[in-house]
């Protein structure tokens, strides 16, 4: 049954946001702790929060209330950081300047690095713990962040996920052998991959961020087709920025205050519904009890009841 989703950061989880989503009809929550630089040190800040009785408890009650929780995670600076590419050169990727760098990402042709990587998802299944099968574990949010050695300068920006991806998913099965790991189809790798397969439990989240960017259009939506052909519908998800209120700011507090575009948003629900995708979600960051104070509540139920009136539209 395909899920209907809201993605928030762990500090902004509250007793009453779990109010505010179980009130709202979603049954998908997604955990996003932060992109950018500091993406390791905030997956590391969630690890703490989930050993943290009231955290885990709200969680927990959400669980019982029939959410699906999944975590989002840029993923790639915890699980191989930079000391660990000091100590090893050949892991590191070759930028378009030719030089060995630790910017972002690695070289996804070091069998080495792959293996490193495969371990420690496995070691980040076990400190997640998460019941559903689902993961969302992603390289650095950057563009041009891809190897351009002389073995991986034939590979695109989207072999190279891929191959990440596969590396990732070898170590969750280790942990949970019906782990499935998403490719992220955002901004450099919104292109179908050319010269590698997606092995079994790979699926497909699309996250159109360009359409909204100041003088953006849709034109990501030409990808849906090719790539929905290649990863297959039924698992594919939708990663969607409809009341990302973190974008709508501008990455700043305080935040603004956020209109959702409710027609915007069931066209596009009709128009992912018919391509075949199956969960819908969108990040909701900066709507929480800082939001309140400033703006007054933010009603994730008239977002969630987008979801259900594409009939409307
Ligand atoms: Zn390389």
């Amino acid at each position: 049954m395909a899920k209907k989703g809201f993605i928030l950061a762990h500090t902004e989880l509250d007793e009453r946001m779990v109010e505010r989503l179980k009130e709202s009809g979603l049954d998908l929550l997604g955990v996003h702790p932060g992109g950018g630089i500091k993406a390791a040190e905030l997956l590391d800040e969630l690890i703490e929060y989930l050993n943290d009785p009231r955290f885990y408890g709200m969680l927990d009650e959400l669980e019982k209330s029939g959410f699906e929780i999944e975590y989002e995670l840029h993923g790639l600076n915890w699980l191989l950081t930079k000391s660990v590419l000091d100590c090893h050169p050949d892991w590191k990727r070759v930028n378009s300047n030719g030089e060995r760098v630790t910017d972002y990402n690695f070289c996804a042709s070091s069998e080495d690095a792959l293996n490193y990587i495969t371990d420690r998802s496995y070691y980040l299944a076990t400190l997640l713990k998460q019941k559903s099968h689902r993961y969302n574990i992603w390289m650095d949010d950057v563009r041009d962040g891809h190897c351009h050695c002389e073995k991986c300068k034939s590979l695109s920006p989207s072999d190279q996920m891929l191959i990440f991806c596969h590396a990732v998913l070898r170590g969750l099965r280790k942990y949970d052998p019906e782990a499935t790991q998403s490719y992220l189809a955002y901004m450099d790798t919104i292109k179908v991959p050319e010269k590698v397969a997606p092995e079994e439990g790979i699926f497909l989240e699309f996250a159109p961020i360009d359409r909204w960017r100041p003088g953006g259009n849709d034109a990501e939506f030409e990808y849906i087709k090719p790539l929905i052909e290649f990863f297959g519908a039924e698992t594919s998800k939708v990663l969607e920025y409809w009341v990302d209120n973190s974008l709508f700011s501008g990455w700043k507090k305080p935040p603004k205050k956020c209109v959702l575009d409710r027609e915007r948003m069931k066209r596009d629900i009709k128009m992912y519904r018919e391509a075949g995708f199956g969960d819908i979600t969108s990040f909701g960051l900066y709507l929480d009890s800082e939001y309140t104070a400033l703006h007054g509540e933010f009603s994730i139920k008239e977002y969630a009841e987008c979801m259900d009136e594409p009939k409307d539209v």
